[in-house]
């Protein structure tokens, strides 16, 4: 294969795991590039309100959300089309109603402390929060289709020294398997080839380290480094220095199988169909 032959000697090396299907997760923040209009119909236009939660419910280290950024979507949007894009697009079951209330009598929304007040028609909505580019915003030009789009490539996991800790390493005969190792030399890669179509494309790391300065130590779980901690911190450095239009996130299905296994697969994750977990912690929702 004309890829494999351009693949690095180190990683020629782990060419039998190659043989299975690579998780490219790719996050598409911009995810309404592709976006379609969501159907009109409702399904449960009836709603008994239950009590709501006043008390915080944060995810570990997560921050309070500064929920008056949504006050300029006041009177913007009918409670249909809220509640259409709440049950088609955000969240996949009726858990939501545990956490959004939907006041029938005063036509608002109440969401933990925050209301959002509901127009009786759909006005023209102000805009993204952010400053993503949309479809319409991609070159025309076939040689370079991603021109002027900023893409994020993260390597998951960190690989090196830290596999061992983060799980991520494999023994198998005289082979170290190291995902983060992999994921990092697979950016290597793909990174000159989005900037040949014209992205300017930005690695989230660039060596065998974390992102965040705290090391396992530092907690009584080591999962909160390295997962927690570590992913935070990636999400920050993400959002607020390298604001891309787009971020790819690598991932090889890090076990010690020699055979594909069943959910070995390419999956795209789009913003939406939060679970009930996601939904319950303000600064996922
Ligand atoms: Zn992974």
């Amino acid at each position: 294969m004309k890829m494999s032959s351009q693949l690095p000697i180190a990683l020629k090396s782990y060419r039998w795991i190659l043989i299975a299907t690579p998780i490219i997760l790719l996050i598409m923040v911009g995810g309404y590039l592709i976006w379609k209009s969501p159907p009109t119909q409702i399904s449960s236009p009836f709603y008994v309100a239950p009590t709501p939660s006043k008390t915080e419910n944060l995810a570990p280290f997560g921050r309070s959300p500064d929920w008056s950024k949504l006050d300029r979507f006041q009177n913007t949007i009918s409670k249909e089309t809220f509640l259409n894009r709440l049950e088609v697009i955000y969240t996949k079951d009726s858990s939501w109603k545990k956490w959004i209330i939907i006041d029938e009598g005063e036509n608002r929304a109440i969401i933990g402390n925050y209301q959002l007040v509901f127009s009786h028609q759909d006005n023209p909505a102000p805009g993204s929060l952010f400053n993503w580019k949309t479809r319409a915003d991609l070159s025309a030009d076939r040689a370079l289709p991603l021109e002027d789009l900023v893409i994020a490539i993260d390597p998951g996991h960190i690989g090196g020294d830290f596999a061992a800790i983060e799980e991520r390493e494999h023994n198998h005969d005289d082979i170290t398997i190291r995902e983060g190792t992999m994921t990092l030399k697979t950016a290597f890669i793909l990174k000159p080839l989005l900037e040949k179509l014209g992205a300017s494309a930005i690695l989230v790391r660039s060596k065998l380290e974390p992102v965040t300065k705290n090391r396992a130590q530092d907690f009584s779980d080591p999962k909160l480094f390295y997962r927690t901690s570590e992913i935070r911190a990636r999400a920050n450095l993400i959002n607020q220095t390298i604001k891309p239009d787009f971020v790819i996130c690598l991932h090889f299905n890090g076990t010690a199988s020699k055979n594909r296994t069943q959910d070995q697969h390419f999956h795209i994750i789009l913003n939406g169909t939060y679970t009930k977990d996601e939904l319950a912690h303000e600064d996922e929702r």
